[in-house]
């Protein structure tokens, strides 16, 4: 078997035997193959355990077929015995024989010892039975009993039963399952809903006992989240408007100073601050659904390839090779143009100049279109990348404008993916390069 296969197959298996549906599967099989076992055990333990009606019957039996076989054992006796009944006869002593069924198997090696008494032994199995019974010191004759045809049909139409019976009980209890787990089926794709920005995603509430709680307990926190989380927004949306007013006091009243005094550091301040303004209103904005996109269909190599031009000259550069056919997504060009121009701009800023450089590549994948922008950078630890997505976030907080950016860049991203109904995933290693990967759906 390549190495490929089994290691596929050893994924599979640890994926089978991670999910709570297999393991409470496989843990009520368990139990009626256990029932199974136990039932049938106390079955046989009670029948032929102990000295029954029956059991006593078949001993009498071969005690009075020993006696009329005697002591020294007579041949001619046994073997008409034998050929009465289905049954074989074993004379062990200084006259040993054996008459009778001598062609068909007996199965000695699987018999379980049932009983004892007064030296009779009585072992059996499936519709054999076999009875020693001890005639003289030395002397014993064993009775081995077959079962007739009919028993044995009757024996393997009970097993069958038996069979079929505990495949559709196993059958019946793995539907079962499945149906008690749905829940948890739906929990799981709500939380990765919710996970991927989707806030308005609930979980029907229609089972019963723990898992409805959960569901309904799942929902309220997932309702609480999404008006936290609009409140957030609006905070935003509401400051970002409101600070532009005396901002744009605040450059008027500047103006009117004249060139008495140095305005420029404080024009610069200004900028920067109605640049991140700028910034929050729109993304705040296209958040709260108040921006509409202007969605088009844009061939995405000719909006990566003005990128790269556009980034080329600034240390370690940009490679993109075009796929040379149009790969067309239904975007609104311009905020996917400042998606790409943030992204490269992040993979630059982040990269020293002598290393290789930021790759843009573009595919077609079976989700829709595809592209991505790797850099050989510092890259981003772990912990870092769940907070990367939030308004000023930096990694570096040493960093201040003027070294890094605003921390707005991702955001920015963020809300114009959002608004596409995109995902963005970063993959990075620390001192090894980053990569954000895009894909609008088809
Ligand atoms: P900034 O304007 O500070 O770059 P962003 O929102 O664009 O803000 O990025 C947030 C933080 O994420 C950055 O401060 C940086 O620490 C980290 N970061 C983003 N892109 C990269 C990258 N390609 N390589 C390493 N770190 C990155």
């Amino acid at each position: 078997m390549s190495l490929l296969l089994r290691g596929t197959m050893i994924n599979f298996l640890r994926l089978v035997f991670r999910s709570l549906f297999t393991r409470l599967a496989a843990v009520m099989f368990c139990a009626v193959i256990g029932i199974n076992v136990i039932t049938y055990s106390l079955y046989v333990g009670l029948e032929f355990g102990h000295e029954t009606t029956i059991n006593r019957s078949l001993m009498e039996y071969a005690r009075s077929m020993a006696n009329a076989i005697g002591v020294p054992p007579d041949i001619a006796v046994a073997r008409q015995l034998a050929e009465e009944r289905i049954m074989r006869i074993t004379v062990d002593g200084s006259t040993s024989f054996v008459v009778g069924e001598t062609q068909r198997r007996f199965p000695d090696r699987f018999l379980k010892p049932r009983f004892a008494v007064d030296g009779m032994e009585v072992s059996s199995l499936h519709g054999f039975y076999r009875v020693k019974v001890p005639v003289a010191p030395d002397v014993s004759i064993t009775f081995d009993l077959f079962p007739t045809a009919e028993e044995n049909a009757a024996l393997h139409t009970y097993g069958i039963i038996s069979l079929v019976g505990t495949c559709l009980i196993m059958f019946a209890l793995y539907l079962a399952v499945r149906y008690l787990l749905r829940p948890v089926g739906w929990l799981t794709k709500g939380a990765a809903a919710v996970r991927d920005g989707e806030l308005g995603s609930r979980v029907p509430e229609k089972s019963s006992g723990e898992l409805r709680e959960l569901s309904e307990t799942f929902n309220q926190m997932a309702a609480r989240l999404e008006s936290l989380i609009d409140g957030h927004q609006k905070l935003l949306l509401g400051v970002s408007h409101e600070l532009r007013t005396p901002l744009t006091r605040l450059k008027l009243r500047l103006a009117m100073l004249g060139e008495a005094v140095n305005i420029d550091p404080i024009c610069k301040d200004i900028r920067q601050m109605e640049t991140m303004i700028a910034i929050l209103l729109d993304a705040a904005r296209m958040r709260h659904d108040t921006m509409t996109l202007n969605l088009e269909s844009v061939d995405m190599a000719d909006l990566l390839s003005d990128a790269a031009t556009l980034y080329g000259d600034s240390p370690p550069g940009v490679r993109f090779v075009s796929p040379g056919i149009p790969v067309v997504a239904t975007v609104d060009r311009l905020r996917m143009e400042v998606l790409i121009s943030n992204l490269i701009d992040n993979a630059i800023k982040y990269s020293a100049r002598e290393s290789a450089p930021v790759e843009l590549l573009l595919s077609h994948t079976d989700e829709g279109v595809e592209f991505s922008v790797s850099d050989q950078g510092i890259g981003i630890p772990d912990d870092a990348l769940e907070h990367l997505f939030e308004p000023f976030y930096r990694v570096d907080e040493s960093r201040t404008p003027r070294t890094g950016g605003y921390g707005l860049g991702l955001y920015m991203c963020q809300a114009i993916a959002e608004a596409h109904g995109v995902v963005i995933k970063v993959e990075s290693r620390l001192g090894v390069g980053t990569t954000m990967r895009v894909v609008i759906p088809g």
